[in-house]
């Protein structure tokens, strides 16, 4: 498998408020570098990117001659003054001598929800508020830079069937115009605006989201799209609390197209598999041109964050049940998944059980015809 990374991405680093304490935030460089460190003992291809330069700052919109171009990708897909605000809060606050260039920002209040203004105000912490709905995503010196370098993963264009990018921070939580559940930008989102950048704007798209917790902002873009289906299982009632119920199917005219699989905690990996089936299922209905899948490793079952009762063999399997359903092209980005020292391994399973799909595949003849 190729294994996009870029050393960028490793910069973001920050704080979080996790029941009612200030901790650094798990989402860590180490969850990187530790997957790295598993994969340079095994066959995967892993290959280091970067981000070219940024554009000017005042001229933030690259010209639309190049649909892969990475601030296009993010321009396109998520709100300007919301962009704005991750690329500048933090060196204006620390500018302004509201905090010192090593900390991290945090909101410090959140707008009502029935009274709230209409736009952004100007103050930086009422900001911090407007463009955030959680305390999970503080922004430190090394934000920005990292979460413009994630998206580059995403934009790779490469002759290849499969391709996995490490996205950090991860994407799923973010709506594209708030941050929160330690996403800034959603990942899922840009590789979406990638592939019909190349393929046409009409490329049918699933979106399958293994994460423990509920796609918010995945599910939000495209909730009323008839060319993306969302597909989520996920932990019932968990974080991000507000979403994710099997009764959001979609609205006219993507009903339908959004599916999701609440499950209780500590749901087994029988269960698991069996719903996973399921999705499956759906997502063959629909014979989309490309799938993405949302890879999270918090349902392991030591997860500090998330917890299935899924262990590191579970994940061969399942990545074996996704490659055997669909046999296109597929992009695997990144989400969550926090026991550092097992990051590797069950990564490493999902890929060998990814392989074995493959081969099956092509055992049976199977070739991948584009419609
Ligand atoms: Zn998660």
């Amino acid at each position: 498998m190729l294994v996009l990374h870029d050393p960028t991405t490793l910069t973001h680093q920050t704080v979080e408020l996790l029941g009612s304490s200030l901790i650094p935030a798990l989402e860590s460089p180490e969850r990187i570098t530790s997957i790295l460190s598993y994969l340079a003992t095994t066959h995967h291809e892993v290959r280091t990117i970067h981000a070219p330069p940024e554009h000017s700052p005042s001229s933030p919109c690259p010209p639309a001659t190049d649909g892969l171009d990475l601030d296009r990708l993010l321009a396109i897909t998520h709100k300007a003054d919301y962009l704005a605000h991750l690329r500048t809060v933090h060196a204006s606050a620390a500018a302004a001598g509201l905090i010192d260039t090593s900390a991290s920002l945090l909101p410090e209040c959140f707008p009502p929800r029935d009274l709230g203004p209409s736009k952004a105000p100007s103050d930086p912490w009422a900001r911090l508020g407007w463009f955030a709905f959680d305390m999970s995503s503080g922004i430190g010196a090394g934000t920005w830079a990292a979460t413009r370098a994630t998206v580059l993963g995403d934009g790779d264009e490469e002759n290849k069937l499969s391709v996995l990018a490490l996205t950090r921070p991860p994407g799923h939580h973010c709506t594209t115009t708030q941050a929160g559940g330690y996403c800034y930008v959603n990942n899922a989102v840009v590789a979406v605006a990638a592939v019909r950048a190349l393929n046409g704007v009409n490329s049918q798209i699933a979106i399958l989201d293994l994460d423990f917790h509920h796609g918010n902002g995945t599910q939000g873009v495209y909730y009323e799209d008839q060319d993306v289906m969302y597909v989520s299982l996920h932990g019932k009632d968990e974080y991000p609390y507000y979403t994710g119920a099997e009764e959001e199917e979609g609205e006219e005219p993507g009903e339908g197209m959004n599916v999701n699989i609440p499950l209780p905690v500590k749901c087994s990996a029988e269960r698991y598999v069996e719903e996973l089936e399921g999705g499956l299922r759906v997502i063959d209905g629909f014979q989309p041109d490309c799938l993405l899948v949302s890879l999270g490793f918090d349902t392991f079952h030591l997860d500090p964050l998330g917890g299935f009762a899924l262990d590191t063999p579970d994940y061969k399997v399942i990545g074996q049940r996704v490659r055997r359903s669909f046999r296109g092209p597929a992009v695997l980005l990144l989400e969550g998944g926090y026991v550092l020292d097992r990051l590797g391994p069950n990564l490493g399973a999902f890929l060998e059980g990814w392989i074995v799909g493959d081969r099956e595949i092509w055992r049976g003849g199977k070739k991948w015809r584009k419609k």
